[in-house]
């Protein structure tokens, strides 16, 4: 049996991450990394980055398929646009190309990259590869993303997950970037509509506790159909994302991005909380005693979100009401730049 140091199982943002710092901060290490795909990159996503993803890592220009400077947002009554000379809002990114890039800073490294490695079992300080390999560890990432087997190892359940469908509308002419908050058709979420270089990702979310993925889907359709958008040849996609946090640190096993449950339970964003924790629990294996104030600030963040989400929820027939007094107090530019701070 091969014996690395770290093994880290799945190649998203996360655990490519996790693998770019260890490596970078001893290149003696050995690490494996496992991915069950045939290629690095690809997920169901909206592919957009804020301006904290670019603080955190020096992303190529190239990789921006729309730097957006418009956003929309609305509700059933208003509408706010918000734009200003120089400021980005979202910079759109295409999953494949982003983790391809993340993945070629790792060549020449100490990191075993293994595609088409699907962790099929774990015990004690082995995993098992398609049924058949073994591979021993003296710490196990995982970054395995929403259906994290590493999770399950761990026995920790996942409960609160949002249900998501998204269509890839080929257009090229079309460049929006919008929110569409409606309790009507979302309850406590919203449906958006992301610019990417020839198309469209325009899609929606839920927690299928409070609404079944059959009625969000109907919604949805009666919302497209409303809002003029032709999906005839457009991609239909849906995954699930995982908002249900239980902790990261498990003695010499970590969990990381999604498979922690590090996402926004409101926005469904977790790029970004996938490339902290993954820096962050590679930092932690380095060096045992290190307490990280950027995990710390992605849980305060987090909780605040999950408190407006909670309030949403118990807001009922209100729900709409607020979404409109929030649009309204967008549309006021000193109000914008304070819940914009709040939330960002
Ligand atoms: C429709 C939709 C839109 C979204 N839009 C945005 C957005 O605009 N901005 C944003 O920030 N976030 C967005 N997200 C969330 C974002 O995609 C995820 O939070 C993020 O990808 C999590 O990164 P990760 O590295 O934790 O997991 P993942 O990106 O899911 O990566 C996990 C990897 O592990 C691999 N894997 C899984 N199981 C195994 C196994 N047993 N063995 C080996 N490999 C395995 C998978 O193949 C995958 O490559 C969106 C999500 C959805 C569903």
């Amino acid at each position: 049996m091969k014996e690395f140091d770290v093994i880290i199982v799945g190649a998203g943002p996360a655990g490519l991450r996790c693998a770019e710092v260890l490596t970078n901060s001893d290149p003696e290490l050995k690490i494996l990394l496992l991915e069950r795909k045939q290629e690095v990159g690809p997920k169901v996503c909206a592919g957009g980055l804020t301006k904290k993803d670019l603080d955190l890592m020096e992303i190529p220009d190239t990789l921006f398929e729309h730097k957006v400077q418009r956003a929309t947002i609305k509700s059933p009554i208003y509408t706010s646009v918000n734009e200003k000379e120089g400021l980005v809002v979202l910079y759109a990114i295409n999953r494949k190309e982003f983790g391809q890039w993340q993945a070629g800073k790792l060549k020449n490294t100490g990191v075993e990259l293994l595609t088409n490695a699907k962790v099929t079992a774990i015990d004690g300080n082995k995993v098992t590869v398609n049924l058949t390999e073994e591979y021993g560890y003296k710490y196990l990432v995982g970054a395995d993303g929403v259906s994290s087997i590493v999770r399950r190892y761990l026995k920790l359940p996942v409960e609160k997950r949002l249900v998501t469908f998204q269509y890839t509308i080929p257009r090229s002419d079309d460049v929006r970037f919008e929110m569409y908050l409606n309790s009507k058709y979302f309850h406590s979420w919203y449906a958006w509509i992301f610019p990417h270089r020839n198309s469209l990702a325009v899609g929606c979310a839920c927690d299928p506790e409070i609404m079944s993925p059959k009625k969000l889907k109907e919604n949805f359709h009666k919302w497209l159909k409303e809002n003029d958008l032709d999906i005839t040849n457009a991609k239909y996609e849906s995954f699930p994302i995982s908002y249900d946090y239980r902790g990261y640190i498990f003695d010499n096993v970590f969990l990381t991005g999604e498979a922690a449950g590090l996402a926004c339970g409101f926005t469904g964003e977790g790029i970004y909380q996938a490339l902290v924790s993954g820096e962050e629990v590679a930092k932690t294996i380095l060096d045992n005693g290190y307490v990280s104030q950027p995990m710390l600030k992605i849980l305060k963040y987090n909780r605040i979100q999950h408190n407006l989400l909670k309030f949403l929820i118990k807001a009922g027939p209100l729900r709409n009401f607020i979404f409109n007094m929030i649009v309204l107090l967008l549309k006021n530019k000193g109000a914008n730049s304070r819940i914009s701070k709040g939330l960002s």
